[in-house]
């Protein structure tokens, strides 16, 4: 697909010609990655951050978060609690916090990845080079970091460089997969400043990636953040933050990166918590990511307002979503649920 046939996809109105989207997409995501639903254990393990994000609540400069870091032994209980939940992925997110010091790192993998049958994905922001590699050779095999937007004015002004380190996110995802991890990235959708133009760029840029992992989301005001101060009404602005557009960029991902896996992300479930994770698991998301981390810890980890968390407190919480996901014909898949397009590119191939 031309840049412009994708903008074409993402302006589009006619509810018949945005089911053929949604159609073909799901089509797609069926014959490319099954029916099976990926399920990812998330623990947000610390919200201490270095960064000025200007969208996101947990930047340095925000002074009205209560700051927290979990303990390895904390962490530990919750790994053992997904394995034992059935989970086959633990994800681990944080700020980009230095005080998560690497070799604390390495050794919270190790044990993790020793202790129970859990692939380790990483979500810690931007990191040195050596904690990376160090943190892959402990066992740690996937890293999630998402470019946010592919427009390089709009991201300098989004996303300030810290004074020591020039923020560059496509230099790390390079790193990621020379590392030999699978690599996820993504977007936000409706961030104040972005034109259509600016979203079909970012899934192209995507298609040239050729991530193993994406993940997007509409973007979510922040009221303690410089974006959610000044975002204006809704439709100030030219792309809208809402689920139809964020499902036709999951639908329009899929399409242009067959085999990778997709969540239907929290930020979606957030905007529209009766439907928002079904609509996207409809138009080609193939994996959901509950949340673990312990209620007190979880209410701290403030990105955005009224989060709306997919906790799984217990199994009953698990017995509602496999209801949810039976309802649309799908199931939950076994095991750590690898990309497709790591595998195939292992095997020499693109995906
Ligand atoms: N600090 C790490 C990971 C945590 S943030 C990092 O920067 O990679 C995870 C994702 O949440 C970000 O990549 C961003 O796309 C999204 N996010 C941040 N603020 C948001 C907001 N206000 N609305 C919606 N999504 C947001």
């Amino acid at each position: 697909m031309r840049l412009k046939e994708i903008e074409g996809w993402l302006r589009e109105r006619d509810p018949a010609r945005l089911d053929e989207l949604w159609r073909r997409a799901d089509e797609v995501r069926r014959e490319a990655v099954g029916d099976g639903v990926h399920l990812r254990a998330l623990v947000e393990i610390s919200n201490h951050c270095v960064e000025g994000c200007h969208y996101c609540g947990l930047r340095a400069g925000n002074r009205r978060v209560e700051r927290y870091r979990m303990s390895a032994d904390e962490i530990l209980a919750c790994a053992r609690r997904a394995a034992a939940l059935g989970f086959g992925t633990l994800v681990l997110q944080a700020g980009t916090d230095p005080g998560l010091e690497a070799g604390w790192v390495v050794d919270l993998v190790r044990r993790i990845v020793a202790g129970q049958p859990l692939a380790v994905t990483l979500s810690l922001g931007e990191r040195e080079e050596e904690a990376l590699a160090a943190w892959r050779r402990a066992g740690a095999e996937r890293y999630l970091l998402r470019f946010e937007t592919s427009n390089v004015a709009l991201y300098r002004r989004v996303h300030p460089d810290r004074p020591d380190r020039p923020s560059d996110r496509l230099r790390q995802l390079e790193r990621l997969r020379a590392l030999g991890y699978e690599v996820g990235t993504g977007m936000l959708v409706g961030l104040p400043g972005q034109t259509w133009g600016d979203l079909a760029a970012d899934l192209l840029l995507l298609a040239e990636l050729d991530p193993d992992m994406i993940g997007l989301g509409p973007f979510l005001p922040h009221p303690h953040t410089p974006l959610g101060m000044h975002a204006g009404a809704a439709g100030a602005y030219e792309v809208p933050a809402d689920v139809e557009t964020a499902c036709k960029a999951i639908a329009l991902a899929r399409l242009l990166c067959p085999l990778a896996n997709i969540p239907a992300t929290t930020a979606l479930a957030t905007l529209d918590p009766a439907g928002g994770r079904s609509a996207g698991l409809r138009c080609g998301a193939n994996v959901v990511m509950p949340n673990l981390t312990p209620p007190g810890y979880r209410r701290l980890y403030d990105i955005y307002p009224g989060k709306a968390s997919l906790a799984a407190e217990g199994e009953e919480d698990l017995v509602a979503l496999r209801a949810e996901l039976g309802r649309l014909g799908r199931h939950v898949a076994s095991g750590p649920g690898p990309s497709p397009a790591h595998a195939r590119r292992l095997a020499g191939g693109r995906s």
